[in-house]
């Protein structure tokens, strides 16, 4: 059941990370404040397809 997914910045909208989850325990979008190195700072990156 676990499926990739990738990580946007919310800001730049580039796409600067893939993880992994488990869509049936986890089925809202996910959000983790991440590191952007074209920020150069920390920001919301969301899942997005
Ligand atoms: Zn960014």
């Amino acid at each position: 059941m676990r499926i990739i997914i990738t990580l946007a910045c919310t800001e730049c909208k580039r796409r600067n990370y893939t993880t992994t989850k488990n869509k049936r325990t986890t089925p809202d979008k996910l959000e983790f404040s991440k590191y952007c190195r074209f920020c150069k700072k920390h920001t919301p990156h969301k899942e997005t397809k």
